[in-house]
C-alpha cells in the first residue's frame, strides 16, 4: 500500500509520502511542494492545480477554487454568500449539492462540488504516482475539525471518485499534533502531560486546539475554530480599500468588474506579503479595467488599521479552546504556529496578546506541518512502513442526538437522546435500547444545528429496522442498537440485534460428581434486518461518478500526449534541419540531404496548415516516424562515427 497523506487546504494542497524511513513533502510538475487547489476547463481539456493556476487570468470564469469550502454544502447554504466573494466561476444546483456551470468542450457543462474534488484528488495521486513511481490507492486526508458529517462523507466520496481509499479523514490541527508528538522521545507519564496549543491560520479559517501529549499517546483536550478568519479576508479588506481609493484616483469602479476584482485580488495579496517583512510596500496592477494601469502604496500601520476587524477576532477561538481545556494559560508549556497566515507580524501579536504575552513556537514546519502529520497517520495503515506506536485520542466538534416516534406502549418515553456530545471521543460506538413491537425509524442529527457551519442541514442519517422479532412473552421487544461514530468523524448505525438468554446445562464433565449439572446462561444475539442511509452518495451513482471521471481523465490524458508528439515532431524539425548543415553533413549524401530536407519543409508547412494545428496523436507520430525513415541511417551513421575512436581507445587499453 502507499503511504500518502493530503493537507487539502483552501488555496494549496500539499502531499507527504513515507519512504526511505521517513516522511518527505513532495514536488508537483514544476517542482513545487504546494499545488493549487484549482480545477479549471477549457475548450479541449482540463487543467488542475499548477496549470489550472497558469490559466487563471485569462479563464477566470471557468476556473473553481474554494473547493474544500463548496463541498458538502448545498446551493441554499447561507456560508456561500460569503464564498461568492472570493469565486469567480459560477454556483448552480447539482443534484441538490452545490456545483459550478463551465464552459467545457465547448459546451456548458455542471459538475458538483464533490465531483471537482474528486478531480482535483486525482490530480494530486498522478502527482504522487509519478513521484513514487507506483501507483497510489490508499490516503489520509486532513479536513478542518469543524467539518461536519456530510462535509467528511463527501471528502470519502470525492477520493473515491479519483480512484482513491480514505483510510482517514482526520482533522487538520490533529494531523500536526500527531507529527509533534510522534517524534519526541522525552514525552513525561500519563498524569503529568505536556500541554501544547496549536494554532492554525490558513487561507479561510482558524483552528486552535488544545492538546496533552505523553508517552505513546495524544489527548486532545478542546478545539475551537473561526470558520472565517484567514488570509483571503485580510486580502479583501485589502480589496475594498483600494477599490475606494482607485475610484477616486483613476475614476474606475473596480468592484464593478469580477476579472478587475480578481487582478487587484492578486495585487493585495502580494502586498500583504510584502508587508509581512517590511513596513512599507507598493501595489502595482497593470491595465486593471479601461487600460489604467494601478498604483498605490501601503504602510505597515495602514494596514494594520484596514484588517482591524479581522485581527479583532482572533482573541474567540483563542479564549474558547483554553476554557474548554480546563487548563490555566500557565499550564499550556507551548503554543505551536502553523499556515500561512501566521507569518503576519499583527496576527501573532493579537495572538500573544490573547494568551497573555506568552512566547508563540515556530518549530514546525507551518506550511507542511499538517501534511506531515496526515503521512504519519496513514503509516499506522501500513504493514511495511514501521512507526513508532502513539494512541490518537480526538473529540468530535458538534453534539449528535437520535431522535424516534415515541412508543405507542409507552406514553412517557422520550423521543431523543444526544448519543455523542461535544467532545465526545472519535471513535466511539455506543449501544441503544429500544422497546418495540414492530419496525420502526430513527433519525441521527446534529443536536444543536446554530451552531453548525452557516445553513448546513443538520440531518446526518436514518435507521428503519424492519422486522421485529415478537417476544414470546408477548412483551415489547428489546432491541439493541449500535451506533458508531467512526475514526472519520462520521456517524452511522452499524448493527440491530436481539438478545435471547438461553440456559444451558453445562456438561458432566465439568460439574463435580455428586452435585447437580450447572446451569450456564448462553446470550445469543439474533440479527434485526434494517436499512439505514446517510448523507454519502449512492453506490451506483459513484460508480458512474467513477467512470465519468476516469473518461475525462484518459481525454486529457489523449489531449497532452497529442500535444507531447506534435512538439515532438516540431522539434525534430528543426533540429535535424540544424544538424544536416552541421554534425551531420559528413554523414550524408547531397540526395538524400535534399530528400530529408523537403520533407522536413513538408511537414512543417503541415504543421502550421489548419489540419496540422489540430490533428490526431497517431497523425503526429506517424508524421515523425516517415521522417524516421530517412533521418535514422544518418543518424546511426554519425553515432557510430562518433563512438569508433572511443571504442577503439577501449580496445587499445584492454591490450
Ligand atoms: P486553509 O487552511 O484555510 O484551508 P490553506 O491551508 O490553503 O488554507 P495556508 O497555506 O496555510 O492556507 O496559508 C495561505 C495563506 O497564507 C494565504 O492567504 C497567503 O496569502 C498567506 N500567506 C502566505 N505567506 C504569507 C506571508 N509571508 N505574509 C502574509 N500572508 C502570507
Ligand atoms: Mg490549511
Amino acid at each position: 500500500m502507499s503511504v500518502v497523506g493530503v493537507d487539502f487546504g483552501t488555496l494549496h494542497s500539499k502531499i507527504g509520502v513515507a519512504r526511505n524511513r521517513g516522511i518527505d513533502i513532495i514536488v508537483n510538475e514544476v517542482s513545487n511542494r504546494a499545488t493549487p487547489s484549482l480545477v479549471a476547463f477549457g475548450p479541449k481539456q482540463r487543467a488542475i492545480g499548477e496549470s489550472a493556476k497558469t490559466q487563471e487570468t485569462s479563464n477566470f470564469r471557468n476556473t473553481i477554487g474554494s473547493l474544500k469550502r463548496l463541498i458538502g454544502r448545498t446551493i441554499l447554504d447561507s456560508d456561500l454568500e460569503i464564498e461568492k466573494k472570493y469565486l469567480n466561476a459560477t454556483l448552480v444546483d447539482v443534484n441538490g449539492t452545490v456545483g459550478t456551470e463551465v464552459s467545457y468542450l465547448g459546451e456548458k457543462q455542471t459538475f458538483s462540488a464533490t465531483q471537482l474534488v474528486g478531480m482535483y484528488l486525482g490530480k494530486l495521486r498522478d502527482i504522487t504516482s509519478n513521484e513514487l513511481k507506483t501507483g497510489v490507492s490508499d490516503v489520509v486526508i486532513a479536513v478542518p475539525g469543524w467539518y461536519t458529517d456530510v462535509q467528511r462523507r463527501a471528502i470519502q466520496d470525492a477520493a473515491s471518485i479519483a480512484g482513491l481509499n480514505t483510510l482517514r479523514v482526520i482533522n487538520d490541527t490533529t494531523a500536526v499534533a500527531l507529527g509533534w508528538g510522534i517524534t519526541k522521545t522525552d514525552l513525561p507519564e500519563s498524569d503529568n502531560p505536556r500541554n501544547i496549543m496549536f494554532v492554525d491560520v490558513g487561507h479561510s479559517s482558524m483552528s486552535v486546539s488544545v492538546v496533552a501529549f505523553s508517552k505513546g499517546q495524544l489527548v486532545v483536550k478542546s478545539a475551537a475554530y473561526d470558520r472565517h478568519l484567514g488570509g483571503r479576508d485580510i486580502d479583501f479588506a485589502l480589496l475594498k480599500h483600494f477599490a475606494t481609493e482607485f475610484k477616486t484616483k483613476y475614476k474606475i469602479d473596480v468592484l464593478s468588474s469580477p476579472k478587475a476584482m480578481f487582478r487587484l485580488a492578486v495585487g493585495c495579496e502580494r502586498l500583504k506579503k510584502v508587508l509581512s517583512a517590511n513596513s512599507e510596500a507598493p501595489l502595482s496592477v497593470e491595465s486593471i479595467m479601461n487600460d489604467v494601469d494601478a498604483s498605490s502604496k501601503l504602510t505597515r500601520e495602514a494596514y494594520e488599521e484596514l484588517i482591524a476587524s479581522v485581527l479583532d477576532r482572533i482573541a474567540v477561538p483563542l479564549q474558547q479552546a483554553l476554557s474548554e481545556s480546563g487548563l490555566t494559560l500557565d499550564e499550556i508549556d507551548a503554543v505551536e504556529l502553523v499556515g500561512g497566515t501566521t507569518r503576519v507580524p499583527a496576527v501573532r501579536a493579537r495572538i500573544q496578546e490573547a494568551l497573555g504575552g506568552k512566547p508563540l513556537s515556530t518549530t514546525l514546519n507551518q506550511d507542511e506541518a499538517i501534511a506531515r502529520g496526515a503521512t504519519f497517520a496513514c503509516a499506522f495503515f501500513s504493514p511495511t512502513f514501521r512507526v513508532r506506536e502513539f494512541h490518537v485520542r480526538d473529540i468530535t466538534h458538534y453534539p449528535i442526538k437520535v431522535t424516534w416516534e415515541r412508543s405507542e406502549a409507552d406514553p412517557e418515553e422520550d423521543t431523543e437522546l444526544v448519543v455523542f456530545p461535544r467532545g465526545n471521543v472519535i471513535p466511539s460506538t455506543k449501544v441503544l435500547t429500544f422497546y418495540r413491537k414492530g419496525p420502526f425509524d430513527i433519525e441521527a442529527q446534529y443536536a444543536e444545528p446554530s451552531g453548525l457551519p452557516g445553513g448546513i442541514n443538520p440531518w446526518i442519517a436514518r435507521f428503519t429496522a424492519k422486522n421485529v422479532p415478537v417476544d414470546t412473552s408477548g412483551d415489547l421487544t428489546c432491541v439493541k442498537l449500535k451506533t458508531r461514530l467512526n475514526l472519520h468523524g462520521v456517524m452511522s448505525f452499524e448493527s440491530a440485534y436481539v438478545e435471547e438468554v438461553e440456559e444451558r446445562e453445562e456438561a458432566m464433565d465439568v460439574a463435580a460428581e455428586g452435585e447437580a449439572p450447572k446451569k450456564k446462561r448462553v446470550v445469543k444475539k439474533i440479527e434485526v434486518p434494517f436499512a439505514s442511509f446517510g448523507a454519502s452518495l449512492d453506490p451506483s451513482v459513484l460508480e458512474q461518478l467513477k467512470e465519468q471521471e476516469a473518461q475525462m481523465h484518459a481525454a486529457d490524458k489523449l489531449v497532452m500526449d497529442t500535444e507531447d508528439r506534435k512538439n515532438a515532431l516540431e522539434e525534430y524539425v528543426y533540429d535535424t534541419r540544424g544538424k544536416l548543415d552541421d554534425r551531420y553533413a559528413s554523414y550524408v549524401q547531397s540526395s538524400e540531404k535534399s530528400k530529408l530536407l523537403s520533407m522536413l519543409q513538408e511537414a512543417e508547412d503541415w504543421l502550421y496548415s489548419e489540419e496540422g494545428e489540430d490533428a490526431t496523436k497517431s497523425a503526429y507520430v506517424s508524421k515523425l516516424d516517415g521522417l524516421k525513415v530517412v533521418g535514422d541511417p544518418i543518424v546511426a551513421r554519425y553515432r557510430e562515427a562518433e563512438e569508433r575512436p572511443k571504442v577503439i581507445s577501449q580496445l587499445r587499453t584492454s591490450i
